[in-house]
């Protein structure tokens, strides 16, 4: 009735389905920290459904899992409001993506000139753990929450606290009156495989893999089993801000660090695509002996003017993507020894 093309309705089903599994499976990985598919299997449905909805964009409903970040408020925890949203991450997964991605990013920076020519890519690894959310006025830490949907998050304050590398007060003067600081926690692989080990030997059931056992460990309902788990923090970037004057993401980084905040040693601010390109290939061929799992490296325009000038969609910035590695072929040879046994 109002013009726009009527999909054929077996498109529309295969849409519809395709929300569905991603939805489940969204539930099951943010909600019960358990999912069910690989994170490769998850991203291409996920893919499949944003091919789908590029070629039938009368399709998209402004709850389509495209237009949203993943993840909801569980009722176990009070809700809590960001002061400033928390977003997800643009992925792509080939080279050849990663550069058409910078090329327009660049002309989208062009187009904005400040005057500083093409922008500086703070590149670093992409830590597989759980976003969360610090809130710190005159220095102290009053309040810690999951990432939620982006807008409302889940109360974990209690959890956060016991975890030691989290500083209650932060250290020096000249505090900002308010600053939401964000971070990823995670469990480093060696500590993983430690904790494991005690679980088998105590004769309980080991945990699937870091990423969802340091989401379990913080989503805990009682703070003493969280304080038994071996978790760390590294922080990414900040929310809101009120009195904080750094101009660039690794002006900021210098200065959380300064604070106290435990800040990743592994990110480089380079000038241009080729450079972006390089450490993609180096930390490819030794992301398996790094102290924590990674699922990608993560490339951001530098400097804050140009970061607002870019600006933000309803789920992603535009001034940061997430390069992901080609999955490794891990299953097939635990089906092999399933099959064999
Ligand atoms: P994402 O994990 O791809 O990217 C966004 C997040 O990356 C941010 O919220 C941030 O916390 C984190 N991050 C890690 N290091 C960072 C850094 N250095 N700088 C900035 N951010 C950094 O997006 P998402 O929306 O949270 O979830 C998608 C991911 O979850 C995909 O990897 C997907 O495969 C997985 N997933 C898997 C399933 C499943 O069933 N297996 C279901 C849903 C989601």
């Amino acid at each position: 009735p109002d013009g726009r093309p009527v999909p054929p309705e077996d498109i529309r089903e295969q849409y519809e389905q395709l929300v569905e599994q991603v939805r489940k499976h969204r539930f099951a990985y943010y909600q019960e920290d358990a999912p069910v598919v690989s994170d490769a299997e998850f991203d291409e449905l996920y893919r499949n459904l944003e091919t789908l909805e590029a070629l039938h964009p009368e399709l998209v409903a402004n709850d389509s899992p495209t237009q949203e970040v993943g993840g909801e408020v569980s009722a176990a925890f009070a809700a809590v409001e960001h002061l400033q949203r928390m977003y997800s991450l643009e992925d792509v997964f080939s080279l050849e993506e990663l550069e058409a991605w910078i090329a327009k990013a660049e002309a989208g920076a062009a187009r904005f000139g400040n005057g500083t020519g093409a922008p500086a890519w703070l590149t670093e690894l992409k830590i597989d753990g759980l976003a969360v959310n610090l809130l710190y006025r005159d220095g102290v830490l009053i309040r810690a929450a999951t990432r939620g949907d982006g807008t409302t998050g889940e109360d974990i304050t209690h959890n956060v606290l016991t975890i030691k590398e989290i500083p209650q007060q932060l250290e020096g003067r000249n505090f900002p009156a308010e600053v939401e600081i964000r971070g990823e926690v995670f469990i480093p692989s060696r500590a993983f495989a430690d904790f494991n080990a005690a679980l088998v030997a105590a004769g309980k059931a080991p945990l699937a893999n870091p990423r969802n056992a340091a989401a379990g460990s913080l989503r805990q309902k009682d703070p003493a089993e969280t304080a038994k788990r071996p978790l760390r923090m590294y922080v990414h970037g900040i929310g809101a801000r009120e009195g904080l004057e750094t101009v660039s993401q690794s002006e900021t980084y210098r200065q959380l660090a300064a604070w106290g905040l435990p800040t990743s040693p592994y990110f480089e601010v380079l000038p241009g695509v080729k450079e972006v390109l390089e450490f993609i290939t180096r930390y490819g061929d030794k992301r398996h002996s790094l102290t924590h799992e990674i699922d990608g490296i993560v490339v951001k325009v530098d400097d804050f003017a140009t970061q607002r000038a870019l600006g933000y969609t309803s789920r992603v910035p535009r001034w940061a993507v997430a390069y992901k590695y080609p999955p490794e072929e891990v299953h097939t040879k635990l089906l092999d020894i399933q099959v064999n046994v």
